[in-house]
């Protein structure tokens, strides 16, 4: 198998440093075991993206000297894929619709017996307000409008129940708490710590979980390069891999690039965005040497 990585921007604004040394950071080290450096693009966030943006992301890339093979992996191409998925869990019963709005869930958890609530890879951990509404029977055809939510319970005991080793990946990088070589975890701690995650979004027909795994099996990923950000995610990464019978990938989760008062970048931080640099006079190897690289 081809040692293979990937950067997988959202058209959602400009590229940033963080970005950049992420994309170089996967671009080098596929470099140096003789890989391959793919890119993806993830739009499926369609109310967010925008084409300008999709342009100065290949400007930008381009710009700071890496080559990825054409055409480019758009996840805005790819609904017919994630539809496959969603139908196989849901014919197996392990998805339930789910109405809830944000607003919906906030007073959920807030309800006075509820403690504090908890925080997981996707912000508040869902209450399970709606999993009543786990289908019956198979025929039931699965719901197009509404959002879709894993019964992380059903589907965490059936895996594990199934191959016990499950629960692990491989970690090059470290994560945030310094996590690294083989990391494990538990049916419990997706259950308590993570919960029924959406895997089809209102209005969005797939989810950021749903597509990253799917999209890094078909093109073949085996170093999944990404910030620390997207530790807490890989958990259920690996339990979708498991779910859908794909392979799991090693990852390399690196740490952030902060501000000067240790913010991460975010998004809408123009400042550091990569096109302002340039435009201001810096150089690639400028861009390499503020990152670290
Ligand atoms: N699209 C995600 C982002 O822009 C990255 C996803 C990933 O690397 O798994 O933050």
């Amino acid at each position: 198998m081809t040692f293979t990585t990937r950067f997988a921007p959202s058209p959602t604004g400009p590229l940033h440093l963080g970005h950049a040394y992420s994309a170089l950071l996967a671009h080098d080290m596929a470099a140096s075991e003789g890989g391959e450096f793919l890119l993806r693009i993830e739009d499926i966030d369609q109310s967010r993206s925008r084409p300008h943006w999709e342009e100065q992301i290949y400007n930008d890339l381009s710009w700071l000297g890496l080559r990825w093979p054409k055409p480019v992996m758009r996840q805005s191409e790819r609904q017919v894929i994630y539809d496959a998925a969603l139908d196989k869990l849901w014919q197996r019963g392990f998805l339930f619709p789910c109405s809830c709005n944000r607003k919906d869930i906030a007073a959920a958890v807030s309800a006075p017996q509820e403690g504090a609530p908890l925080l997981g890879p996707d912000g508040v951990i869902y209450p399970g307000t709606c999993r009543h509404r786990a289908p019956g029977s198979e025929d039931i055809p699965r719901p197009r409008a509404e959002a879709l939510r894993l019964d992380m319970t059903k589907a965490a005991r059936h895996i594990f129940d199934r191959n016990a080793l499950v629960g692990q990946f491989v970690e090059h990088g470290t994560g945030p708490d310094g996590e690294t070589g083989t990391v494990k975890f538990t049916p419990e701690e997706l259950i308590t710590t993570i919960g029924d995650v959406a895997l089809a979004r209102r209005g969005m027909g797939t989810s950021y979980h749903l597509s990253v795994v799917l999209d890094d099996a078909a093109q073949g990923i085996t170093r999944v390069v990404r910030g620390q950000d997207l530790f807490d995610a890989t958990r259920i990464h690996v339990l979708l891999q498991a779910l859908l019978d794909l392979p799991v990938p090693e990852y390399f989760h690196h740490d952030l690039i902060r501000d000067q008062n240790g913010k991460r970048l975010a998004k809408r931080d123009d400042a550091r965005a990569i096109s302002k640099y340039r435009s201001d006079g810096a150089s690639p190897e400028d861009i390499r040497a503020m990152v670290g690289l």
